[in-house]
């Protein structure tokens, strides 16, 4: 979607990616192999006036390599901060942002302490590579908890409490190399089983001016550049981080169809240090993933106002393979439509 967004103001791109199949290898010089195979690293900083990344477990370093031969962007402070919940959260604590209350765990000791101070349920999540929900256990008792415990096999873990959020909101921002600041709408994302199912954009909503206050705070202190999304937690008006992207977001995908200029535009702007475009929404928008199948591409062209993006991936149970893409002219028209992607969806 970044080189998708790029070819029209005329960049080229090479990509890495250790997938065989990575859907970008159709439109981009495609280096095949891990992350932090030398070689191809070096090729790829030889090859680049600028390099950024969409996927953050990539290796301290790979990206201390690529940052120390090319710029950058974001910085791998960035990248290396989000690589661990735990610094993450007392980042969050440091910039005086709101949290779950969360306690690092590795022993039984401490687990058994971190029920005793946050209560159940209790989430526990690996420190390190984690995403759409993997690497993530919930636990009702103590008896489960004993044996979550085992079943992650001593890796490091935050133990977290569960929060009973009201709905959960992100803030896709934009941050350019001179320090210039662009926010999205509020996004609304509704989440099953840790995977994002939907998105769709709150052009007015009452907790936006706390949000770009946070995302401001992170931002500056990251000397950021790009697009960084930060995910929350929105129980009765009062904002809980639960964990910022330093990266193009999945519930930023709207802005493909749904605002001025989109995130992955935004997002190559900014590294490239031009001027960023508008982030004002063209109206309600909705974005649905499409979960481990696609559904039939007539139909949902058939839809009024979607506009359907296949990965052209091979589809596995929670896998992420497409996403669609609904603008109406009302909210209601849009749930409207919203309910008949569903249907095609399940
Ligand atoms: P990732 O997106 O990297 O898999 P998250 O920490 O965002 O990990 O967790 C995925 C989803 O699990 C969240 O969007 C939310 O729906 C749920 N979740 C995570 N942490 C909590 C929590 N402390 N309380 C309630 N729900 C949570
Ligand atoms: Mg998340």
């Amino acid at each position: 979607m970044l080189a998708i967004a790029g070819y029209p103001l005329g960049l080229r791109f090479a990509v890495l990616d250790p997938a065989e199949d990575a859907c970008a290898f159709q439109l981009a010089e495609a280096l095949h192999g891990e992350y932090d195979d030398r070689t191809l690293v070096e090729r790829l900083a030889g090859r680049a006036d600028v390099v950024t990344y969409e996927f953050e477990n990539v290796s301290a370093d790979s990206s201390g390599y690529l940052a120390q031969h090319v710029p950058m962007y974001p910085s791998p402070e960035a990248l290396t901060l989000k690589q661990d919940r735990w610094a993450e959260k007392q980042l969050f604590e440091q910039l005086e942002i709101p949290t779950a209350p969360t306690r690092a765990v590795e022993t039984h000791t401490e687990l058994d302490a971190a029920a005793d101070a946050l209560g159940f349920p209790l989430i526990l999540k690996t420190r390190s590579y984690g995403y759409d929900g993997k690497g993530q256990a919930r636990a009702e008792t103590r008896e489960e908890l004993a044996t979550v415990l085992d079943e992650f096999e001593g890796v490091p873990l935050i133990a977290e409490k569960c929060i009973a959020f009201k709905r959960e909101v992100s803030i896709v921002a934009v941050r350019g190399l001179n320090g210039e600041v662009a926010f999205y709408d509020i996004a609304e994302n509704v989440h099953h089983e840790g995977i994002l199912r939907s998105t769709r954009n709150r052009s007015e909503d009452p907790v936006a001016d706390t949000a770009h206050d946070y995302v401001q705070r992170l931002m500056d202190r990251l000397d950021y550049v790009g697009v960084l999304a930060l995910e929350l937690f929105d129980v009765d008006g009062q904002l809980l981080a639960n964990e910022f992207a330093p990266r193009v977001h999945n519930s930023g995908h709207w802005t493909i169809e749904g605002a001025e200029t989109s995130q992955f535009e935004n997002h190559l702007r900014a590294i490239l240090g031009m001027p960023l475009g508008a982030t004002a929404s063209v109206g309600p928008t909705a974005m649905l993933n499409c979960i481990g199948q696609l559904p039939d591409t007539a139909a949902v062209l058939a839809l009024p106002g979607a506009h359907y993006h296949r990965y052209d991936k091979e589809p596995r149970p929670r896998r992420k393979v497409g996403h669609i893409t609904l603008r109406a002219e009302t909210p209601d028209k849009l749930e409207a439509s919203v309910a008949a992607v569903e249907k095609l969806l399940d």
